[in-house]
């Protein structure tokens, strides 16, 4: 993670090499701004990484049939891990003053839900609206998203499954238990845990990157129109397709129709240029074929082409 500091006028920067804190000696003599950045970018690789762990694991319980311990990890990345990535969008410097203060009363989502809803609900709003799938996906609005992560009282609550995956006994009235939570459970009990995850998890993944993609920018690099409906186009299409053929179909057929696709290799580097038939492929297939080495490039990842 590298990144350039210039003077511009400011203190000289020869101080820093000797430095005991290297943020504190940026605060100190003009740089503020950067050493925010600094920061966020720390706090958005160090959660985001947590964010991924949890979120794969729990993919893979479900697909060993583990439904409770599938819903179990997903409570810590959708409810806590993913609002701190949307405060650093809404008003990341609010974010770090509270963390550098250790004022964790402010930040601890526990005691926003309960003393600040008005908060959480702000911050749902200011992450939606900056993020790049909010059209395409009609469903999802702030109300939604925090209906969905945090209301107890919402039919479709994820908070309902995850305290029927945490404990054995609930007394609360919307999740009272009638004997042992989760340990009983019949066929027909797996197959609507099933319906439900595979409704709402990739409606959050889908979510996520967006948000990830924004603070990608603003903390890192701009990426280009062209790369990024690239990549909308390949997320929606395969997520899409999955219920819908011909939607999915023209999501790739519309999106993509003034733009050229090239990926480039990991293997060789060199780039390949899709033709017709292969960007309608890109509906079902998980990678297509290099045209120099003959590796697969994979589809299921972010494309950063001009690099
Ligand atoms: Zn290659």
């Amino acid at each position: 993670m590298s990144y350039t500091i210039k003077e511009n006028g400011r203190n000289s920067l020869d101080g820093l090499e000797k430095a005991e804190d290297v943020i504190e000696w940026l605060k100190k003599n003009g740089y503020e701004k950067e050493a925010n950045v600094i920061l966020k970018r720390k706090i958005f690789h160090a959660i985001l990484a947590d964010f991924l762990n949890f979120v794969l694991e729990s993919l893979k319980a479900s697909e060993k049939g583990k439904t409770s311990i599938s819903y179990a990890l997903l409570r810590k990345p959708f409810k806590d891990n993913l609002l701190y990535l949307e405060w650093l969008i809404s008003d990341g410097n609010e974010l770090l003053h509270l963390v550098e203060s250790e004022s964790t009363d402010e930040y601890e989502i526990g005691k926003i839900r309960r003393y600040k809803r008005w908060k959480l609900k702000s911050i749902l709003q200011q992450a939606m609206d900056n993020n790049e799938f909010k059209d395409h996906l009609h469903i999802l609005d702030s109300k939604y998203m925090y209906e969905l992560r945090y209301d107890y009282n919402a039919p479709f609550s994820l908070e309902l499954m995850w305290n029927k995956s945490n404990h054995l006994v609930t007394t609360m009235k919307k999740i009272q238990s009638k004997d042992f939570n989760d340990v009983f459970l019949t066929e027909e009990d797996y197959s609507e845990r099933w319906n439900y995850y595979y409704s709402k998890v990739p409606l959050l993944l889908i979510y996520s990157t967006g948000i990830v993609i924004r603070l990608y920018e603003e903390l890192f690099d701009e990426i280009s129109e062209d790369v990024k409906l690239i990549n909308k186009a390949f997320i929606l299409t395969k997520w899409i397709s999955t219920f819908d053929h011909f939607h999915g179909e023209n999501i790739i057929k519309n999106l993509l129709e003034d733009v050229e696709i090239t990926l480039k290799c990991e293997e060789c580097y060199k780039s390949t240029s899709l033709n017709d038939v292969q960007i309608l492929d890109l509906q079902y297939n998980s990678h297509v074929e290099c045209k120099h080495c003959g590796e697969y490039i994979r589809l299921s990842e972010y494309h950063f082409n001009d690099k």
